[in-house]
């Protein structure tokens, strides 16, 4: 679940509320999250201050002190909370602990104490996310392993990547939205939201939406990001979703009426991910040129 906007807005608190702190505590109570780490143990980042947060597509970076980076992936149900001194907290990522709830959780795998008596809990319930101890300097060769195209932020370089890919593509456009290596950071929910913003059947084989819709989509990829950043991550709960101001307009709204035309929001199965469209605004159509 975290995507691009719920990664950015932790990067973000990592940015003002650790950045420049000293981490005094390491508990990491399941060692599996170290997953293919070139240095397996986490406790020798105790001592180190935090140097800079950055991120990559859904890879946040932290730069210690010592020259070394911890990156972490989220996964499917990544959580960071950071409780302060005087007991305030902000937690981003999946919405499972509850966010006002008691920490740590039993799903809370990484505890870390840091010089100011700030304390970050990491949680995963379903542990798929992944730990990577390394020295900075094989951060970016690491990154670029991965593979990831151009952010999803911008909307020129969406629509140069989508040109360049969707009329060679005959999977659904929405596949071909969550593959990382086309645009980076587009995840089930925003592929959504972009989808329905431009009016495009989610399961409309690439090949076959028009150059115009595409420069739609290639505007509204960036425009569904930004609308989950300006609320710290979009709010779904058991997948359920609680739109703010019309956001999000059909992922996590199934059986709810569309907020632009009324007609019932549907989920079906594209690519095997659970899909939501509203079958009025985003009516299957092909190329009218051909
Ligand atoms: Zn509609």
């Amino acid at each position: 679940m975290p995507e691009l906007p719920e990664v950015e807005t932790i990067r973000r608190l990592v940015e003002r509320h650790l950045v420049g702190r000293r981490i005094i505590g390491v508990d990491l109570r399941l060692p599996k999250l170290m997953r293919d780490s070139p240095c397996p143990d986490l406790s020798v980042i105790a001592g180190q201050t935090i140097a800079a947060a950055r991120r990559q597509a859904k890879v946040l970076v932290l730069d210690l002190s010592n020259g070394w980076s911890l990156l972490v992936h989220f996964k499917l149900s990544g959580q960071l909370a950071i409780e302060r001194p005087d007991g305030s907290r902000d937690v981003a990522g999946h919405p499972v602990p509850d966010p006002t709830g008691p920490f740590p959780h039993k799903a809370t795998h990484l505890e870390l104490r840091f010089d100011d008596g700030t304390i970050v809990w990491y949680s995963d319930i379903r542990q798929f996310s992944w730990l990577r101890l390394m020295p900075t300097g094989d951060v970016e060769a690491a990154l670029t392993a991965f593979g990831f195209g151009p952010e999803a932020l911008d909307e020129a370089v969406v629509l140069w990547a989508l040109k360049a890919v969707a009329p060679r593509r005959r999977i659904p456009i929405k596949t071909v939205l969550l593959d990382q290596t086309v645009i980076a950071g587009l995840g089930n929910i925003y592929a959504d939201e972009a989808l329905f913003a431009a009016g495009i059947h989610p399961g409309t084989p690439a090949n076959e939406v028009s150059r115009p819709r595409l420069a739609k989509l290639a505007r509204s990829i960036p425009w569904a990001l930004e609308q989950g950043l300006a609320q710290g991550g979009a709010k779904i709960v058991n997948n359920k979703a609680r739109p703010i101001d019309g956001f999000p307009a059909v992922h996590g709204r199934q059986g709810e009426p569309c907020f632009t035309c009324g007609t019932t929001v549907e989920k079906i199965r594209v690519g095997a991910r659970g899909t939501y469209f509203c079958p009025t605004c985003q009516k299957p159509r092909l190329k009218k040129h051909v």
